[in-house]
């Protein structure tokens, strides 16, 4: 059996090990799935919700071992870690009280009929998850996935597979067995996973592996619910509030160390506004203190690997040589450390421009208009989110005009209540969350009788 090792990104620490699922045993974990899937969807969803709604417990209960094994395997702000596991415990029971709604029968009857739309578990599902958010991503994933009657075949990434193994244990202790199982590997388990017979292949991760993966289910039409990444604009015009659209921009370049799929990537700033918006970028850039994950008081912790280190560094490279600017740069950046980076005079004609960085960059563009803002912001294969700062109305008007899947207005893409989570364009095929993305785990059957 082969052992695969995590390392803690800060120190090189070895975190723990896991045993690699080997490629050939992945068709027996695929039968067992699928035998596991028969009882589970044949029992009433008032009762599957009713199990999996134990787990509560055990999600706070574990929280804190969960959330400092995750700032251990990637990196992350123990703070920022720590919410991310703590929140999953109440999370998980307003997720089942919107299930009880979205999975649940409708009836509509007539004098000559009764017509039933019941919704079950396609079968197997194949839930494969990156390492970012290490928790808060596979569970976008598993829950849907089993609430609908699915089995669900689990691999968490290789950069954090004690997180994703502590996070599924929760619902393993209160699940029948084999209703939820765990394969590790890497992108070896992860491509023989998704040719395996499982029914809906539901992704988190790269725009590649989407491709890849979508090419893979074509041949057997398998479902599937891609992800993927993003390269998200943010606009400031020139009636915005500039400290608020300063502040906005430095956390969302630099949370997580860049490494958020709804990162600012792209930054558009009106040329009246220009230097007053990066002098307050670079000011609030500065404060932010770069360091393990941890310590308390870090902001920005390290890249989650090497590899990912060497992407963002050539990136950078790369653009100051096509004539960027470096209007900021911090001084940690040893190991797997990159300090945040503000740079200025950036053109789509860098690559730091167009593709994914997925490290703590702010690029910033000068633009003349609300038009070319716009135009711009557009200039994307991706569509996953997208942010305004400016007068209400007029940045509303520009809003509308992106063609992002979630888009902030003066704030974060973040919505009031439960909504989709939705890429547009490359970002995504598919969604999650909300009562549609719930749905989408779902087969829907019509079943219709005579009176
Ligand atoms: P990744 O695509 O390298 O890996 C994601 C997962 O897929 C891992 O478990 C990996 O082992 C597996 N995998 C890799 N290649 C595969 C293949 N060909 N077939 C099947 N499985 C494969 O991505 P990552 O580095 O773990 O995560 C970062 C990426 O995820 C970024 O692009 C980021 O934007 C994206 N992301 C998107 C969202 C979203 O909601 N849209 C959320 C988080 C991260």
């Amino acid at each position: 059996m082969t052992q695969m090792q995590s390392i803690d990104p800060a120190t090189g620490d070895v975190v723990g090990t896991v045993t690699v699922t080997p490629t050939d045993a992945i068709p027996a974990v695929v039968t067992r799935a699928r035998a596991a899937h028969v009882a589970w969807n044949a029992r009433p969803l008032t009762e599957r919700l009713a199990l999996m709604r134990k787990a509560s417990a055990l999600f706070a209960e574990r929280a804190a071992d969960i959330g400092l094994l995750g700032t251990r395997e990637m990196g992350k702000p123990l703070r920022e870690m720590a919410g991310e596991a703590s929140g999953i415990a109440e999370l998980l029971l307003s997720d089942l009280d919107e299930m009880a709604t979205a999975f649940a029968d409708d009836v509509q009857v007539n004098e000559r009929a009764r017509t039933t739309v019941h919704r079950d578990g396609f079968g197997v599902a194949l839930c494969i998850a990156p390492w970012n958010f290490p928790v808060l991503m596979p569970h976008t994933q598993i829950i849907p996935a089993l609430a609908a009657g699915n089995a669900v075949v689990f691999k968490p990434s290789e950069r954090s597979p004690l997180t994703g193994a502590a996070y599924a244990q929760c619902l393993i202790d209160v699940l029948p067995p084999d209703v939820l199982q765990v394969v590790h590997g890497d992108g070896e388990q992860g491509r023989a996973l998704v040719t395996s017979d499982v029914d809906l292949i539901v992704f988190t991760g790269s725009r590649a592996a989407g491709v890849h993966i979508l090419e893979a289910a074509s041949g057997s039409l398998k479902r599937v619910i891609l992800e993927l990444g993003g390269k998200d604009p943010l606009v400031v015009l020139d009636d915005a509030d500039l400290d608020a659209a300063a502040t906005f921009a430095a956390r969302n370049s630099f949370r997580n160390a860049g490494q958020v799929c709804v990162s600012t990537e792209r930054i558009y700033v009106q040329d009246g506004v220009h230097d007053a918006f990066v002098d307050r970028l670079v000011a609030v850039t500065r404060d932010m203190t770069v360091g393990d994950g941890k310590v308390e008081g870090t902001r920005v912790g390290p890249m989650v690997d090497g590899r990912q280190k060497a992407h963002v560094t050539a990136q950078v490279d790369q653009a100051v040589q096509l004539g960027a600017t470096v209007a900021y740069r911090g001084d940690k950046n040893d190991g797997n450390y990159v300090s945040p980076v503000v740079l200025t005079n950036v053109s789509h004609a860098m690559p730091i421009a167009m593709d994914e960085t997925f490290g703590p960059v702010a690029c910033v563009i000068r633009v003349d208009d609300d038009a070319q803002a716009v135009a711009l912001a557009n200039d994307t294969p991706y569509g996953l989110g997208a942010v305004v700062f400016g007068g209400a109305d007029r940045a509303r008007g520009v809003a509308r005009q992106l063609t992002a899947g979630m888009i902030g207005v003066n704030q974060g893409i973040g919505s009031v209540g439960s909504t989709p989570w939705v890429g547009a364009r490359q970002s995504g095929h598919g969604f999650h969350s909300g009562m549609e993305g719930h749905r989408q785990f779902a087969q829907v059957r019509v079943l219709t009788e005579r009176l």
